[in-house]
């Protein structure tokens, strides 16, 4: 049988149980990906970065087995339509997606090619549960993240995790007679003019093998001291494997598989580290069982939260230049590394959404194009946990003080001295309110705020009152 298995956030070749069926199924076997240009959920600005690479990564994995990525562009239903009827395939194997778009055009080939005498499987293989199988003791979807934590931990049985594992490549076809791939160059996925994506490399590495490496990393470095380091943005306490996750380099069994071989699966030791990884499959389960939170908010009050159109304060927030360094030197790293420490991140989007009242669409439109491991589901649930619309959010009143977090998480003021380098000679002490420092201390460390860095763009406690004010008029 000829079987095309289609690629989408599956970058990987190892616990893919669509390839692995596909290999052991077929005797000759077509690897493709579709970049989908009406896809609203897939990669824009900094994620088709990595997204490049990631694929060349893929190709040369394959090119090494003996096979070769066939790349399209276009609808992605349509394309693989017309594929299987060149290539004159059976079978379409592939990985099943959780985000609505390319759930749909699955669903389409699905259909599709069922009518012609086609088989079509999807796997599991994105995330550690399905979505649709998972309820609450009244036979509802979860909103809380404990319970539903608590109950699919259980089920799942972690310890005793199977990964699927390929050894046979022999039916991968390395180029399909008379049909060429489309060459990735002329995607135009690179950015040039100006490449503002320069730096990018210095901090990730895209690509099955990167993946590998930063698991390995975090089981050496991350895993053991992961709840005392996790929270504190100027040490490398993570793992830095969530673009590998998003675009499926890496699987998240293969993470927790890993980590149960090394550290094994204990509260105590890798517990917090795999509660992470459940965030994200909690998110995933919102998004499936609640697509409507990409465009409004959980809770339907929040809908009428008077958010305020000021678009000075939104390009001073996106540029890091409000004045509070915390907020500041996240914005920036964000901009140059195309990734943000999670304590940071939420900083920034609590100063977004409550110190300047501006919509959490806002800031999600603006991590979706810079972050590289932008994902609807986790970028969706993330700010609407903090700006307190979202299911099991962070309660509104809950306003970080920008200069308590940082002088908790940043307490010698490293990161901000990395990312914030016109404040690198401020001490401690004043790091974190450079508005505070009396004028010799500013003046010897080369300050003139207002010139060299700005003032704070708002009073943090007048912005806390005015932000509670206006969550009290939507109770
Ligand atoms: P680690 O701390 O090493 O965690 C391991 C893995 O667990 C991560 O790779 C990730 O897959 C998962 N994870 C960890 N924390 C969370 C979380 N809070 N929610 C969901 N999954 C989590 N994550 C994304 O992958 N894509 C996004 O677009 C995204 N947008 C966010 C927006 C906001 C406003 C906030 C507050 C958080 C967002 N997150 C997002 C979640 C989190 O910040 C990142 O997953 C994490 O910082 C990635 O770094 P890491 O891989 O080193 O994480």
């Amino acid at each position: 049988m000829k079987i095309i298995v289609w690629f989408t956030q599956d970058l990987r070749l190892q616990d893919h149980p669509a390839l692995a069926a596909a290999l052991k199924d077929g005797l000759e076997v077509y690897c493709v990906y579709v970049y989908d240009t009406l896809n609203p959920e897939g990669p824009s600005g900094a994620a088709n970065w990595w997204l490049h690479h990631s694929l060349v990564s893929l190709n040369s994995e394959l090119a090494a087995k003996g096979g070769q990525l066939l790349l399209r562009q276009g609808v992605s239903a349509d394309e693989l339509l017309t594929l299987a009827e060149q290539l004159d395939v059976q079978a379409v194997y592939m990985t099943r997606s959780y985000e609505p778009y390319l759930s749909q055009q699955q669903s389409r080939v699905y259909q599709q090619l069922n009518i012609k005498g086609g088989t079509v499987k999807r796997f599991a293989g994105y995330l550690l549960l399905e979505p649709d199988t998972i309820f609450n003791k009244q036979h509802k979807p979860f909103q809380v993240f404990t319970p539903f934590y608590r109950h699919t931990r259980d089920l799942l049985n972690l310890g005793s995790l199977k990964l699927t594992t390929s050894t046979n490549f022999a039916a991968l076809i390395p180029k399909p007679p008379k049909i060429n791939s489309e060459s990735i160059e002329n995607w135009q996925l690179l950015p040039s003019k100006p490449n503002w994506a320069a730096e990018f490399a210095e901090y990730s590495n895209p690509g099955g093998p990167g993946a590998k490496a930063a698991l390995a990393n975090a089981l050496a470095t991350v895993v053991e001291d992961y709840p005392q380091n996790r929270d504190f943005p100027a040490v490398d306490g993570t793992s830095r494997l969530s673009a590998h996750l998003h675009f499926g380099e890496i699987s998240p069994r293969q993470i927790v598989h890993k980590v149960n071989s090394t550290w094994g699966i204990d509260d105590e030791k890798s517990g917090p580290f795999i509660r992470q990884l459940f965030w994200r499959e909690f998110n995933y389960y919102l998004l499936h069982h609640y697509p409507d939170m990409r465009a409004s908010a959980f809770k339907p009050k929040f809908n009428q939260f008077p958010w305020r159109n000021n678009s000075q304060h939104l390009n001073a927030w996106q540029k890091g230049l409000t004045g509070y360094p915390i907020v500041d030197a996240g914005m920036r790293q964000l901009w140059r590394t195309g990734w943000m420490h999670n304590r940071v991140r939420m900083i920034c989007a609590s100063f977004l959404t409550k110190h300047l009242q501006i919509h959490w669409r806002e800031g999600e439109k603006w991590f979706w194009d810079t972050l590289l491991d932008a994902d609807k589901a986790n970028n969706i649930g993330g700010w609407q946990w903090v700006a307190g619309c979202g299911a099991d959010a962070a309660p509104y009143f809950r306003i970080f003080n920008p200069i308590i977090q940082g002088e908790k998480f940043d307490p010698y003021g490293d990161y901000v001295r990395t990312w914030v380098p016109e404040l690198s000679l401020l001490s401690p002490a004043f790091i974190h309110k450079p508005w505070q420092a009396p004028h010799g201390l500013l003046a010897q460390s080369g300050i003139k705020l207002g010139t060299d860095y700005p003032l704070p763009i708002v009073n943090h406690e007048q912005a806390r009152e005015q932000a509670l004010a206006a969550y009290k008029a939507i109770q």
